[in-house]
């Protein structure tokens, strides 16, 4: 009989044998990092020549986590980053679904804190220790499938820009087989240098900060009422965020006339209609804004030396693939087990460490208590295992 930690690392072993990964060209200019299954350190500063060298290393030190660099570096190996001299970097966006503001601070967000020990749960995440046996308290940190499926529309969205606001083309997306999405763009060779500060302000292009916002809602309604002055709507042929808006205001809008000029169909349009228009757009403002204002988090787009999770590799907090999404089609991407997991066919006996609350994982809700022994797919199974509130008895192939 094989242990719990034997178990996984026996699947994970198996899955990198024949694991696509998906690396850049140019693997061989990049820092490779991992976090072997058994140890709670990083290996950083790593470098392979090809995937066959990566892959021999990783069937080996098998990785819980498995990453490349975002940048490329003439000694990608260098353990200084001073010395790896820096040959400009990929552009990287995440959006996370615990990010969304319609997914923030509600119910479909589950935390605590845990002891693995003894089963012992906290809702105070500032809690370290464990009052019953003093072990180090685990968090678990749960997002409703729910939120997952709604942050797709902004991976959308985010594409829209990339494509026509940026022009880039070359670019993957990736489910991060957790609870978001990974945009990675292979930039043309002179934007790959673009510093941090640079990269900010594609951040805030992206975002829109509540400065924006105001300059947005001013510049759009402000009436000159001397000059009768007024700014036309914004149309779907206009460029940034002008033709933004116009994709929100196309889908709210009642109005035939403001419709088809913001759609392009016209070209013309009455004063009277637009100050009128004007009156309504206020009341929808912050809710256009809201949908155009994409939750991408700042720090790693800004990160020159981010570390890619890499794409196809196992995400060792679920057990499930970082999927990279074919063709960038996400209408036909969804949580299912055959999508996410690579041991899809194989049940799991498994006993919970600890009482889990009512939640869904994937497609099925779960509530179970502790010592509880079930049989489940592996592919809900892992997302328990490796979120540490399970351990593996028995696995049937
Ligand atoms: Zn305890």
């Amino acid at each position: 009989m094989l242990s719990h930690e034997e178990h996984i690392k026996l699947l994970l072993k198996n899955y990198y044998e024949k694991a696509e990964l998906i690396l850049p060209d140019d693997l061989y200019v990049r820092e490779i990092a991992l976090q072997p299954v058994d140890s709670e350190n990083y290996i950083r500063h790593l470098s392979f020549p090809s995937i066959h060298e990566l892959r021999s290393f990783i069937t080996k030190k098998i990785p819980r986590h498995l990453y490349y660099s975002s940048a490329r570096y003439q000694e990608p190996a260098n353990p200084s980053m001073d010395e790896k001299k820096w040959m400009g970097s990929d552009l990287i966006f995440d959006i996370d679904a615990n990010d969304l503001l319609q997914c923030k601070e509600s119910e479909n967000i589950i935390q605590f804190k845990f002891c693995k020990n003894c089963g012992y749960i906290s809702f105070n995440l500032d809690e370290k220790n464990c009052p019953n046996c003093n072990s180090m308290l685990n968090k678990f940190e749960h997002v409703d499938p729910y939120c997952i499926e709604l942050s797709k529309d902004y991976v959308k969205k985010l594409m829209d820009i990339i494509e026509r606001d940026f022009g880039f083309n070359n670019y993957e997306v990736v489910f991060s087989g957790h609870r978001g999405f990974h945009i990675i763009v292979n930039l043309p060779i002179e934007y790959k240098f673009m510093t941090a500060e640079e990269r900010r302000e594609i951040v805030s292009y992206i975002r829109i900060e509540e400065n924006d916002i105001k300059a947005i809602i001013s510049e759009l309604t402000n009436y000159d009422k001397i000059k009768h002055y007024i700014s036309l709507p914004p149309q779907l042929i206009d460029g940034g965020l002008r033709r933004r808006i116009a994709i929100e205001i196309a889908k709210r809008c009642n109005n035939k006339a403001i419709h088809n000029f913001v759609m392009g169909l016209t070209q013309t349009i009455n004063y009277h209609e637009v100050r009128e228009f004007y009156k309504d757009l206020l009341n929808i403002i912050y809710e256009i804004v809201k949908e155009i204002s994409i939750p991408i988090d700042t720090k790693v787009t800004m990160d020159i030396t981010h570390l890619i999770r890499v794409p196809n590799s196992i995400n060792g907090k679920t057990g499930w693939i970082a999927h990279a999404i074919k063709n960038r089609d996400l209408e036909n991407f969804h949580l299912e087990p055959s999508m996410l997991s690579p041991f899809n066919n194989i049940k799991m006996r498994i006993k919970m460490l600890i009482d889990i609350p009512n939640i869904k994982v994937i497609d099925k809700n779960f509530k179970y208590k502790k010592n509880e022994e079930l049989i489940i797919d592996a592919s809900y199974a892992t997302y328990f295992i490796f979120k540490g509130l399970a351990k593996i008895i028995d696995i049937k192939n």
